[in-house]
């Protein structure tokens, strides 16, 4: 069991903690939900460590082969899929026969079948672990059956929650747990992890590029990105060439451009870029089409998890971030 080591470090402290109901909250990236599982792998394991489960008893082996009968993961379905979670049997068979989608949320169903688990007889004796992660992907009615469990468990239930946006969790919720902010990595221990998982130069260059957030990084490297296309994003948009973005989710896109954009705001105030290296850039651009670019790009963050049609999105974006680099060039050219 390779923990990084911000995270082990993490376990150590809280796995001894006191409290039957902890949030884990801080940005994506830093390991939320790595943390949580290691939490509850080291309650429920039968030899624990100092630094958590042992990762070879039973109970950790159930974990790793995902079929404790003592923790129940509560998730929206489309996480527990690419997490590699079972789903309820019959949320399995509707999403086989084609009935519905695999949820994005964490579905009443799960929650009630969380609630008669929370009642029931621990199968192993070391108690029981609810993990809850993102938690803000509860709606209202989730969350009060969650809360009546959280107010009143049954004896040997604990909860973890995780979440990478706490401030949109019921206060009633947040109130009845022991709050935990995720540690940052130093900025080797995340090269040094990152490095481990990915092609160093991929690392270095990925790891800037979701602005120290390991996790974040990491999946993004899974999901195709390379540090090439990521070193060639600005200017590739410069020239109003998106194909660098095509394959992205929308809110990834705007994300990057935002990126872009903040950058070339720090060089203007004769500061140092973040996300890319100074060399990817394209030349200093003056602050006031940059100024305007951004507040359009915060706009746009707000429609896009429903865009009416992503592709034309995308298009008007890319269209979009080439006046304002191209405003930029058109500048660079006048000067003598
Ligand atoms: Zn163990």
């Amino acid at each position: 069991m390779n923990l990084p080591p911000w995270i082990a470090a993490q376990v150590k402290a809280l796995a001894p903690g006191p409290g039957h109901a902890l949030l884990l909250q801080g940005p994506s990236g830093l390991g939320q939900y790595t943390l949580g599982l290691a939490l509850a792998r080291a309650w429920l394991c039968e030899a624990p460590q100092a630094h958590g489960g042992c990762g070879e008893c039973p109970s950790c082996h159930a974990i790793a082969v995902r079929t404790h009968a003592d923790l129940c993961v509560l998730m929206p379905e489309t996480a527990m899929m690419a997490l590699g979670w079972p789903l309820f049997e019959k949320a399995q068979q509707e999403i086989d026969d084609k009935k519905r989608k695999p949820s994005k949320e964490i579905r009443v169903d799960a929650l009630r079948d969380a609630v008669e688990f929370a009642q029931r007889t621990s199968a192993r004796g070391r108690g029981k672990v609810i993990l809850v992660y993102p938690a803000e992907r509860m709606n209202a009615i989730a969350a009060n059956a969650l809360l009546k469990t959280l107010e009143e468990p049954a004896g040997d239930v604990r909860f973890i929650l995780a979440s990478e946006a706490a401030h949109q969790l019921l206060p009633t919720i947040r109130s009845r747990c022991l709050t935990h902010t995720l540690a940052w990595p130093s900025a080797d221990e995340a090269l040094a992890w990152l490095s481990s998982e990915l092609p160093a130069d991929d690392a270095q260059v990925l790891l800037r590029a979701a602005g120290g957030r390991p996790e974040d990084a990491l999946r993004w490297a899974q999901a195709g990105l390379t540090a090439r296309q990521w070193r060639e994003l600005p200017r590739a948009l410069a020239r109003g060439d998106g194909a660098g973005l095509a394959d992205w989710a929308p809110a990834q896109a705007v994300d990057a451009l935002q990126k872009v954009c903040h950058d070339l705001l720090a060089l203007s105030a004769g500061g140092e870029p973040r996300f890319f290296a100074a060399t990817d850039l394209p030349s200093p651009v003056p602050a006031a089409p940059l100024a305007a670019w951004w507040r359009e790009l915060a706009d746009a963050l707000r429609t896009v998890e429903h865009p009416y049609n992503p592709g034309l999105m995308q298009e008007a974006l890319v269209s979009r971030a080439r006046i304002a680099l191209h405003s930029s060039s058109l500048v660079t050219a006048r000067r003598p």
